[in-house]
């Protein structure tokens, strides 16, 4: 990068606002999983205007940026290519809570703040942002991601907990739209914020956001259920739900696969299954309440151990074996399992999402498909049963050498997404958002006409490059 345009930089964001030495930047170029771009610089604003003259700057200059908040997207799309032409914008020094309003049960806070350290500061109040994952993202980039996680079945993605956002758009005056709304109610025309939420940063940065927040939960319980058939597991869903109501609030789906691959990988793991053997299907079934235990009430635990009793002796046969345990060991497990599964071997993952039934005809059908066309090729899923969203992981031997050939990789995700899209009415992006990973699936799925309103938008708010992603 030309050293005229590093001083301009550096004279708009202050010293401690640009990085543009090698090794200081080795952080931000490398993604969680995936990723190694080459940076020109990382800039790194202090507050909303410097990103507005940030912005001016670089769309004035031909500079193309790439927004990057916790960088542990799963789709390639928070680091940049590895021309060493484009700059990273990393929102992590707007990191702060701006204001909590428990009254109104909103926060606004930096879209730069971890989502661990945003809940550090609700939970003093009793309160939670309630998107949940084995990751620790920031703000921005959930927004930009719409990001969904554990508990999407009880609480709603991102999208459904975003009341306002402040966004900057890639224009010659870096233009700030102050969408900071804090009410629940609001129909006064167009809902621009959701312009913002799950496009992958390229309408605009999000600098500040204000969400809904919830009650943390006061009573947990967990069980792992063992399904005869993995054909069991919807009608066993249901009948959960008429039974626990709202208080069922994760149901997930782990494979006999998956979870071995995690046991192998992270050895401090309880196995708590009879005689260690690891059964072929197992749900992650959690219940909670967002108030304290009263007197006469009976323990979560006790109600949960009944209601299992309970919707067994319903049913000629039972559905299912139940295990009741420590919520803490529980979720150890399936927090893991994200990186459990990509120890296996050379993980290929799909992140795609079916009507609830669905996402265990798709696992059979794969079961049997997926072998006669690729032979030698792991299937290690596991998924969120309880909004239909299904992590169909995939994994080749280290050895394989079609683990080095994009093009096989290429050849299996449109084998898996035309399955997924068209014989299921799928979605191959459920939880992810779209990024370089998964751009040819935007071009080839999405339809002309909404790809010439994401093209409208897209020259209307920020004509100028801005992320990685091509909507239109
Ligand atoms: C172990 C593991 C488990 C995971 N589990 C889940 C899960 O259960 N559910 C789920 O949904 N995801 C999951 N993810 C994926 C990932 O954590 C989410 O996509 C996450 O919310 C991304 O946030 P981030 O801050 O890391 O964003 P980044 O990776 O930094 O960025 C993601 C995208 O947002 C854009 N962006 C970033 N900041 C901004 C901003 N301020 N303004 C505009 N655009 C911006 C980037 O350009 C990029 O396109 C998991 C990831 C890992 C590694």
């Amino acid at each position: 990068m030309d050293l005229k345009h590093l001083n301009a930089l550096e004279t708009i964001l202050g010293p401690k606002g640009l990085i543009h030495s090698a090794d200081d930047m080795v952080l931000y170029e490398t993604g969680a999983r995936y990723d190694i771009g080459k940076a020109a610089f990382v800039a790194r604003p202090e507050n909303t205007e410097h990103v507005s003259k940030l912005l001016a700057y670089a769309v004035q200059n031909d500079i193309h940026l790439i927004p990057q908040s916790g960088n542990t997207g799963l789709v390639s799309a928070s680091t940049p290519n590895p021309s060493g032409t484009q700059g990273i914008l990393s929102l992590d020094r707007m990191n702060t809570v701006i204001g909590l309003d428990v009254h109104n049960k909103s926060v606004h806070a930096g879209a730069g703040i971890r989502l661990s350290t945003l809940n550090e500061t609700l939970e003093k109040e009793g309160l939670m942002f309630p998107i949940d994952l084995g990751a620790d993202p920031r703000l921005g980039g959930m927004i930009a991601t719409n990001t969904g996680g554990t508990r999407c079945m009880r609480y709603g993605d991102v999208r459904m907990n975003t009341l306002g956002l402040t966004v900057v758009l890639a224009d010659q005056k870096g233009t700030v739209l102050k969408l900071t709304n804090t009410l629940r109610k609001n129909n006064t025309g167009v809902d621009w914020k959701q312009m913002f939420i799950g496009t992958s940063g390229a309408f605009g940065v999000v600098t500040e956001c204000v969400l809904n927040i919830v009650e943390t939960p006061k009573q947990t319980a967990t069980a792992y259920l063992v399904p005869n058939s993995i054909e069991a597991v919807p009608h066993l869903m249901r009948l959960m739900e008429t039974k626990l109501g709202t208080m069922l609030s994760a149901f997930e789906g782990m494979s006999k696969n998956a979870i071995t691959a995690t046991y192998d990988h992270v050895t401090s793991l309880n196995n708590p299954f009879a005689g260690s053997t690891v059964p072929d299907y197992v749900i992650l079934a959690e219940i909670s309440r967002d108030w304290p235990l009263y007197e006469g009430e009976k323990p979560l635990k006790n109600v949960f151990e009944e209601v299992l009793a309970a919707v067994w002796e319903d049913e000629t046969e039972p559905l299912a074996d139940a295990l009741v345990g420590r919520p803490e060991e529980m979720w150890a497990l399936r927090h893991a399992i994200s990186e459990g599964v990509k120890s296996a071997g050379k993980l290929i993952a799909f992140d795609v999402s079916f009507k609830r039934a669905d996402s265990m005809r798709f696992i059979s059908f794969m079961k049997t498909e997926l072998p006669k066309s690729f032979p030698d090729i792991t299937i290690c899923d596991f998924g969120h049963v309880g909004d239909g969203g299904l992590h169909f992981n995939l994994v080749l031997k280290a050895d394989d050498l079609r683990s080095k050939d994009p093009e096989f990789e290429q050849t299996l995700r449109s084998f898996v997404f035309d399955i997924v899209v068209n014989k299921y009415a799928g979605s191959y992006s459920a939880e992810h958002a779209i990024g370089p990973k998964n751009q040819h699936f935007y071009d080839l799925y999405t339809p002309a006409e909404l790809k010439r309103l994401a093209h409208g938008f897209k020259s209307m708010s920020s004509p100028a490059p801005l992320g990685t992603v091509k909507f239109g």
